[in-house]
């Protein structure tokens, strides 16, 4: 049986994976609102995964014998100042998301929980290429500062992202 400290941190982690997927949904509907189609097929894509990420957890915790108490989500901000705003965010919260996940990590340490650690391995090595995705886009869009041209770039470029985990 899972104690009840560890059962905490990941049925709370549901919530913030999809906290994490809403925020997402509304980066990609603010940017194909303002006409920048590749950032929002990127922010959809990543969106997608973070429900992914949610279902894992919730599959854990059914596998097993616990229950999934869904939470309330939190409501995102829906309109964001430019698209260096939006990076800035997006890498500000996954920096957020990895102590989330730390926590949980230590957690199932502390209470020797070996099945829970070898599940979160995985999640570790995601926020590792989380947060470098975020800073390299963000990087790139502070180098193409106002040129338009590259700017476009950029659009094409995120909008060739691919479905992933
Ligand atoms: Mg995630």
């Amino acid at each position: 049986m899972m104690s009840k400290n560890l059962y905490e941190v990941l049925n709370d982690q549901i919530k913030y994976e999809l906290d994490s997927a809403y925020i997402y949904l509304s980066m990609a509907a603010d940017s194909e609102a303002k006409n920048l189609n590749g950032f929002a097929t990127w922010f959809k894509h990543q969106s997608e995964e973070e429900v992914k990420h949610a279902m894992k957890i919730y599959q854990f915790l059914l596998d097993r014998g616990e229950e999934v108490k869904l939470q309330q989500i939190d409501q995102p901000p829906h309109t964001f100042k430019n698209p260096v705003a939006l990076f800035e965010q997006a890498l500000k919260h996954e920096q957020k998301v990895t102590g989330l996940i730390n926590k949980c990590y230590e957690t199932a340490i502390a209470e020797k929980d070996y099945p829970a650690q070898i599940m979160l391995h995985w999640f570790i090595e995601e926020q590792v290429e989380e947060e470098q995705q975020a800073s390299e886009i963000l990087e790139q869009l502070k180098l193409a500062g106002d040129s338009g041209a590259a700017f476009i770039m950029m659009d094409q470029h995120l909008g060739m992202r691919e479905s992933s985990d």
